[in-house]
């Protein structure tokens, strides 16, 4: 047997690494941004526990273009690379300092937030240059800077240089087929997708690009009211102001923070998904969280931070990751108490609001069977005349009596088009029965599922015969059944057979005392008449 270490010729892995490791190579400003923001983070973090001594000044990062050298070079004032750093770092292909520092330092000082770990971003500069130099000063003493320089072939150069202030800048010769990235627009646009929220200020020209520290980084109780709705206008410029927010922070056992938004959905048309972006450690990762966030959760906007939600890796293998799943289930989670806690505290306004939450909440309780156990409490169903709403338990104790089935099952008698069928529902309402409005895109689903789901409840639409055929609870009658009672009856049983009527019937006994009888006690009745 043969056992052995597989080699990698670096001259055939670096054109694959080159060409492939991003099909999309606007990357690469995400990617040399984030090795900024992270040497950055490192040198508060030696600062904070004392390694680093010296004055931290103003750390910010600069991002500049050169059409006529027709380079694009990103500067930061981070901790820097000595010689033998540069060597480790960069000329060891796939070897992450992030990593290795990250390890060291882990849960001491601030500022470990540090975003790489793959140890390849680096090299995704070669997407696009020709040629790439990073000219960096350690922040160590008395170490001298040095220039790192590479073609994209496997041969480097390495050599002693001056630079006056401690960091790094990279340099990178755009090559003929990137000059899209020479173009200040282009520019512009990707560092505001990529860089919008990173925690260290990134300046492009005079303007810096980024908030620093947005909304959901802070604790909740820092936050108001006006914090939460101005956060959402500088996520959504042009949108209506949001209905509610739950706010993410979770670190154990996964770490990830966020803030969902509810959106005001006007017509279930204008409905947009999509509006969730996932960020990690304030890097922007996707707006396409469809693996991440349940369907159904998918109406919520906003952002969610996760640390933990692997990259750069292909959907398939998303969907079976355990903390992916945990995530998800985390969300839901929160947003089933979210609405729970508004209904406890503020059922008018959750009223108002649900023809907005409604559709969502129904879509919810169809598909995540955690969500509907949540849901049962605070589904509500509106009557046909928008008096009032019902949840489940109300209408079961208000509409009980008069619309439980032979089976023992609560039949909840609904309305999908109140103006046409109006004539047909104010006869059955003036009878007594409670019904409610089920007129939205997901009813016809939701009543559907919730049949199997929920248990003893069936559901009836009110139409023309079943109006006609429900007893009038009010009607009494005075003797003995007339022929066009019994007629009625027999029909109402032959069309609504799941139906148990209790029909209030004076004079049947010698006393003349109004009794109440049931569905089956009622039969034999009928057939006692019939037969005298
Ligand atoms: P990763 O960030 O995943 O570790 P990269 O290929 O992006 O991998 O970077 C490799 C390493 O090079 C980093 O971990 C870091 O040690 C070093 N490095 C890259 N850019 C900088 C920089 N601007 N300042 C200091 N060190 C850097
Ligand atoms: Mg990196």
């Amino acid at each position: 047997m043969q056992k052995g270490a597989i080699r990698v010729q670096t001259e055939n892995i670096f054109p694959i690494i080159k060409k492939f490791l991003y099909s999309d190579h606007e990357i690469f400003i995400r990617e040399l941004v984030s090795n900024a923001v992270d040497a950055t983070q490192k040198l508060k973090t030696l600062a904070s526990v004392g390694e680093f001594k010296g004055e931290l000044g103003a750390l910010e990062i600069t991002v500049k273009l050169d059409k006529e050298k027709k380079t694009l070079t990103i500067s930061d004032r981070g901790v820097g690379m000595t010689a033998e750093e540069v060597d480790k770092y960069i000329n060891q292909v796939a070897f992450s300092g992030a990593e290795e520092f990250l390890t060291k330092y882990k849960g001491q000082g601030d500022g470990t937030n540090i975003i790489g770990h793959f140890g390849l971003g680096f090299y995704s500069s070669f997407m696009v240059s020709n040629e790439v130099e990073i000219i960096t000063k350690s922040h160590k003493e008395g170490v001298a800077a040095v220039r790192w320089e590479c073609d994209g072939s496997p041969e480097y150069t390495l050599e002693e240089t001056t630079k006056e202030d401690r960091g790094t800048d990279i340099v990178m010769h755009i090559n003929e087929e990137s000059e899209e990235f020479l173009d200040e627009h282009r520019i512009q646009t990707i560092l505001e997708k990529f860089c919008k929220f990173l925690p260290v200020p990134v300046k492009f020209g005079d303007k810096q690009i980024n908030n620093t520290s947005p909304a959901w980084t802070k604790k909740p109780s820092e936050l108001t009211t006006e914090d939460y709705q101005s956060f959402y206008k500088e996520l959504y410029p042009f949108s209506e102001p949001p209905l509610f927010w739950i706010h993410l922070n979770v670190d154990y056992p996964f770490s990830l923070t966020g803030i969902l938004y509810f959106p005001k959905i006007n017509k279930s048309y204008e409905i947009q998904k999509d509006k969730i972006s996932l960020y990690s450690n304030q890097v922007f990762v996707t707006d396409e969280v469809k693996d991440i966030v349940p369907e159904f959760l998918m109406l919520l906007h906003g952002v969610i931070d996760s640390p933990d939600i692997p990259l750069n890796v292909s959907r398939s293998y998303l969907q079976g990751d355990p903390n992916v799943k945990k995530i998800s289930a985390y969300i839901t989670r929160k947003v089933a108490d979210k609405l729970d806690e508004i209904f406890r505290n503020d059922r008018p306004g959750f009223e108002e609001k649900w023809e907005s939450i409604g559709l969502f909440a129904k879509y919810g309780m169809m598909t995540d069977d955690k969500f509907q156990e949540k849901g049962n409490k605070f589904l509500i169903m509106q009557d046909v005349d928008a008096s009032k709403y019902y949840t489940l338990e109300e209408y079961k104790q208000e509409a009980a009596a008069l619309q439980t089935n032979k089976d023992g099952n609560l039949v909840i008698l609904y309305g999908t088009n109140p103006i046409q069928q109006d004539s047909y529902i104010q006869a059955a309402k003036n009878k007594g029965y409670k019904i409610v409005k089920m007129d939205t895109l997901v009813d016809a689903a939701f009543i559907n599922t919730m049949e199997s789901k929920w248990e003893k409840v069936s559901f009836t639409r009110v139409d023309a015969d079943i109006a006609d055929n429900l007893i009038d609870q009010n009607e009494k009658a005075d003797s003995v059944l007339t022929q066009d009672q019994e007629t009625k009856l027999k029909e109402l049983f032959g069309h609504l057979p799941q139906l148990h009527v209790k029909v209030e019937l004076k004079g049947l006994s010698a006393e003349a005392q109004p009794v109440i009888v049931t569905r089956p006690e009622l039969m034999r009745r009928m057939k006692d008449m019939a037969a005298a």
